[in-house]
C-alpha cells in the first residue's frame, strides 16, 4: 500500500527523531510533532508487506515454513527438514540509513538468538545490504553473495577442499552477513569477486565485520562464533559451531 507523501515524510522524520541523530539538520519550525510510533512491536500488521512504511522500531515475527516456501534452497535428503526450520521476518537497517523489512530462514533452535542479534544490529544502526532467503537467488550461494545478500539456511555443501560435507548453512545454523563487504578468501579466490575491494580489513567501512565491532560482538553475545584466524578467512560467516 502506498502512503501519501506527507505521511511518509512525517514517518521518516519520526524515525530520525527516534534514532536521535544529532548531526541531522533541524526539522522546519512549522512542524507539529509527529504522532508517536506504536508502543507494541506486535501492533504492526503491515510490517511484512513491501514496500513497508519506514518504522524506527524493531519488529520480528517467527513462522513455520513449508518445503514449497523453501523452494530451491531445500530438497529431500537435506540434513534438516522444513519442520525444523523457521522463517523470521524482521526489521533491519539499510545502507540508505532507513529501516527495511527482510526475511531469514534459520533452524528453530536458533530463531530466538538470531532475532536478538538483529535487534542489536538494528539498535546500533549497523547496515545490512539485503535480507532474503537464498531461494530468491535460485538457491545459488554465488548469486546471493554477488547481490551482497545476507542469508542463513541453504542446503549445500561447505565451500572447502577435500571430501564434500554439509555446510553449517544446511542446518540453518550459520549466517553470511554483507558478503561483498565481508568476503570469503578461499585460496586465491575471493567470494564474491566484488569482495576483492574489501580485502584490506584494517580500514573500516560500513557493513564490515571487524574484531570488537558491532557485528562480531552481537553474534558473540548469543554464543555464535566468527572464525577468521585460519588460512581461508570467511569474514561474512557466523555460526553456532565456528565452522
Ligand atoms: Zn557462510
Amino acid at each position: 500500500m502506498r502512503r501519501s507523501k506527507p505521511y511518509r515524510f512525517l514517518a521518516f522524520a519520526a524515525a530520525l527523531l527516534v534514532a536521535g541523530c544529532g548531526a541531522r539538520p533541524a526539522e522546519p519550525a512549522a512542524w507539529s510533532p509527529p504522532p508517536a510510533p506504536p508502543a507494541s512491536t506486535s501492533a504492526s500488521p503491515t510490517a511484512t508487506s513491501a514496500p513497508a512504511t519506514p518504522a524506527a522500531r524493531f519488529v520480528a515475527a517467527t513462522a513455520r515454513v513449508t518445503a514449497a516456501e523453501l523452494g530451491k534452497s531445500w530438497r529431500a535428503g537435506c540434513p534438516v527438514g522444513p519442520e525444523s526450520l523457521r522463517r523470521v521476518t524482521l526489521t533491519y537497517w539499510g545502507f540508505d540509513d532507513r529501516p527495511h523489512t527482510g526475511v531469514i530462514v534459520v533452524h528453530e533452535d536458533v530463531a530466538a538468538d538470531v532475532t536478538t542479534v538483529f535487534r542489536t544490529l538494528f539498535g546500533k544502526r549497523f547496515p545490512i545490504r539485503g535480507l532474503e532467503p537464498v531461494d530468491a537467488y535460485g538457491g545459488s550461494d554465488d548469486a546471493s553473495m554477488a547481490a551482497d545478500n545476507t542469508s542463513a539456511f541453504n542446503c549445500r555443501n561447505a565451500v572447502a577442499s577435500g571430501r564434500p560435507s554439509w555446510s553449517v548453512h544446511a542446518y540453518g545454523k550459520a549466517i553470511d552477513v554483507n558478503p561483498v563487504e565481508n568476503p570469503y578468501v578461499f585460496g586465491d579466490k575471493v567470494l564474491p569477486p566484488a569482495g576483492r575491494e574489501y580485502l584490506d580489513r584494517s580500514t573500516y567501512r560500513p557493513g564490515m565485520a571487524v574484531k570488537g565491532g558491532v557485528l562480531v560482538k552481537a553474534f558473540a553475545a548469543v554464543g555464535w562464533k566468527w572464525n577468521v584466524g585460519g588460512a581461508n578467512p570467511d569474514y561474512q560467516h557466523f555460526s553456532t559451531t565456528g565452522r
